[in-house]
């Protein structure tokens, strides 16, 4: 059972969701016939004064709808039967003689706003964990139980574009200022509230809105199609269909522009992108519960030692920090570390203004970070982070001061980029309790974290550092200790292939957008700009050193060192960043790097091919290679940890997609006609005479 029916003594009903066995409520199938089944009971009571609809869940009033229904059952008639089912319960709630109020708290997402919407009102909770919003444009699909019908005609076209498109989720205040929720509470008097809205009666028919008048509403919607299309190139179809259908449905008889959107529905969920987009939601979802190796404990992590309070090791400290463990933020540097504790003050700062914490969570995270510049007693800490220079002998040594201070267990992760994780542990007592815990920059922004394991790393240290990178909220891919680990290995080659071209006589800005227009959210030279040159010519050099299939590396980016070009942090690389502009202007001066007449040669489909190609060759040699388990693994860390084209599905959905004959035969062109570092692997080319995938055909929608 999902959801009980309680009548108290004034009469009002409350519909209280709570799915058994679960920490999540969901709309699936039978929760659906389950409140038609209430609804049909109170339509029969005629004292009733209204019907409050809530949750028993501490984090979540309903998130959403089963997506594994949907891929269970993919056959075109069971998916519209599914659609009838939620529009027919919902506007059947929507229609009772009596008021309905939902009071939320927690995530109402998706089919759970949907059932808001359906509501007179909807009253929400100032609580950290409420969140409104319609986020099927992200799985590549549209809200299709009444929400792209319901939204425009409560908050107006404009504002439900706004949400609707992007997928946008709001807290409660931003809700309320949208009129999407009626009234804020605190939690605690989030049902008295909502009750006192049922003296309310019937919500009154909207008022008039000149934007939905058909000129306006066709101005509103030109723009609207013409944002998408700058954000999205026009790669993800279910924002325009999303569009289409919010905009005719309004002035529509409700049967009609719910016929609109379950036709909308049925059509993107065919689409590839909308498949690979769903891919995306459940590698998410196996990342969340990614099992500890067999047989391993996982240590518990009460306090953590950030080393380090530069750029990544400010980014963790204050990440940590919000997640409620006191962190010990050391730096040789006092004016590193004061720099160090500015920043995390910022993010924190930031964190409240986009209403993520609380002023007094804000300052509480804050206070729980220690910095320190000098050797403290380290005894009380479970895991360490070291997030100083990239430097061997460097971190070699920051490694044996750790192990001579802190406890026997305590695991000493490093946040290495590319060295290699079982030199860091050279020459300690205990390496298997050495692993690499690979954030991103900016860490509070970049859900992945690489966790490598070296040939000496212990199943507990795994399960430890898996346990902690889960606890603080971030999606771990396990990868083995080997060069560039995963994302490095794979996006490296195309940065290095992008200075080829330019060095070929390309623009900077032209293969950036040849890039762009493939559906990554950044060009690769940009890229190189944003990472530092000095840092992507650290790790490519690497790269080269260890991994001798790799391109040769040309002296453009050790040139653009000596400029003192550094990318943004110097204000100039391939691009000019100045502090305040929006929009970055090409280097005037880059062209000195290059020779005096280049030849810019090649056809656009070969360029990117050479820039695409590339990575999908890495990615199946990583796989080959046993640097990570399986191809999801790679495309899950390219999508999380590049913004890899997510429609594409990844580096190796996207061979699949070609089909691996089609790879291989490009490969070997570029291998014959640029040069020889195209050559594709073993593995590919095995694949390529059996007939093979990556991954499984999918069945057919
Ligand atoms: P950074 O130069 O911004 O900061 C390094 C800090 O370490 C400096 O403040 C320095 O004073 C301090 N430091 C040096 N030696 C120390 C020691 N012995 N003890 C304590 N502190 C010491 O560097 P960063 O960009 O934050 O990178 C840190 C690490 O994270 C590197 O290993 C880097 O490869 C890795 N990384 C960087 C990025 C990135 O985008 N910047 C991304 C992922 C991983």
């Amino acid at each position: 059972m999902n959801i009980t029916r309680h009548i108290d003594d004034d009469h009002v009903c409350t519909l209280t969701f709570d799915r058994a066995g679960s920490s999540a409520n969901v709309f699936d199938r039978a929760t659906l016939e389950e409140l038609d089944a209430h609804l049909a009971v109170i339509e029969q009571q005629a004292i009733l004064r209204g019907v409050l609809l809530v949750s028993a869940k501490d984090k979540i009033f309903i998130a959403g709808a089963d997506l594994h229904e949907f891929v269970r059952s993919p056959d075109p008639d069971a998916l519209a039967a599914i659609v009838d089912l939620g529009h027919r319960v919902f506007t059947r709630l929507q229609q009772l003689h009596v008021p309905s109020v939902a009071a939320i708290h927690g995530a109402c997402l998706g089919g759970g706003c949907e059932l808001a919407l359906a509501c007179d009102w909807r009253v929400a909770s100032t609580g950290k964990p409420t969140r409104i919003g319609l986020p099927e444009t992200q799985l590549g699909i549209l809200p299709a139980w009444g929400g792209s019908v319901r939204l425009p005609a409560l908050i107006g076209l404009p504002a439900a574009l706004g949400m609707i498109l992007p997928g946008r989720q709001l807290v409660g205040i931003q809700a309320r200022k949208l009129g999407l929720v009626d009234e804020l509470a605190h939690p605690e008097y989030l049902l008295a509230t909502a009750r006192a809205f049922l003296e309310r009666g019937k919500r009154p028919r909207p008022a008039f809105r000149a934007s939905h008048l058909p000129l306006a509403r066709h101005l509103v919607a030109t723009k609207a199609r013409r944002d998408v299309l700058a954000k999205t190139r026009g790669h993800y179809p279910a924002p325009l269909k999303a569009l289409e259908v919010c905009t005719a449905s309004l002035g529509l008889p409700l049967t009609d522009a719910l016929a609109l959107e379950k036709a909308a529905f049925l059509e993107l969920i065919r689409t590839p992108e909308c498949r690979n987009l769903l891919s995306i939601f459940f590698l998410q979802e196996r990342a969340k519960k990614l099992p500890a190796p067999a047989g391993s404990t996982a240590r518990p992590v009460h306090r953590v030692a950030v080393i380090g309070a530069g750029v990544m090791g400010a980014g963790i400290a204050q990440w940590t920090s919000a997640r409620g463990l006191p962190v010990t933020l050391k730096d040789v540097a006092p004016g590193a570390l004061a720099h160090g504790l500015h920043t995390a003050a910022t993010l924190y700062r930031e964190a409240t203004q986009r209403h993520l914490l609380t002023r007094a969570e804000a300052t509480a995270g804050l206070d729980r970070i220690t910095p320190v510049h000098t050797a403290v007693p380290l005894a009380s800490i479970d895991l360490v982070i070291e997030a100083a220079i990239e430097k061997l002998d460097a971190k070699q040594a920051i490694f044996r001061d750790l192990e001579a201070r802190v406890r026997p267990d305590t695991v000493l992760a490093s946040n290495t980029s590319a060295l290699s994780i079982d030199s860091l542990a050279h020459n300690l007592a205990h390496p298997e309790r050495v692993i690499g815990l690979h954030f991103f920059n900016p860490v509070h922004r970049m859900q992945l974290v690489e966790l490598v394991r070296g040939p000496r790393t212990s199943p507990d240290t795994v399960a430890t550092a898996l346990q902690f990178a889960k606890a603080i909220g971030k999606l771990p891919v396990v990868v083995n200790d080997s060069p560039g680990f995963l994302v490095n290995r794979i996006l490296m080659p195309c940065l290095v292939e992008a200075v080829r071209l330019f060095r070929e006589g390309h623009a900077p800005g032209f293969i950036d957008r040849l890039m762009l227009d493939f559906g990554m959210p950044m060009g690769p030279l940009r890229l190189a700009d944003e990472v530092g040159i000095d840092v992507a010519l650290h790790v490519a050099r690497d790269l080269a050193h260890h991994l001798p299939h790799l391109a040769p590396l040309d002296d453009t980016l050790s040139r653009m060192l000596t400029q003192k070009w550094l990318g943004k942090k110097s204000g100039t690389g391939f691009y000019l960043h100045h502090s305040g502009a929006s929009r970055t202007k090409p280097n005037p001066d880059i062209d000195l790097l290059r020779p005096a007449h280049p030849t810019p040669g090649n056809h656009r489909d070969v360029l990117l091919n050479r820039l695409v190609l590339i990575m999908v060759n890495e990615a199946a040699r990583c796989l080959a290679e046993d640097v990570i388990a399986s191809p999801e693994d790679a495309d899950f860390g390219m999508i999380l940890g590049t913004g890899w084209a997510p429609f594409r599905g990844g580096p190796l959905r996207y061979a699949d997609s070609l089909g691996a004959s089609t790879v291989v035969s490009r490969l070997d062109a570029l291998a014959r006609d640029v040069a020889p570092h195209f050559a594709p692997c073993d593995h590919l080319r095995e694949m390529a005479r059996n007939h093979r995938t990556f991954y499984a055909p999918p069945p057919p929608l």
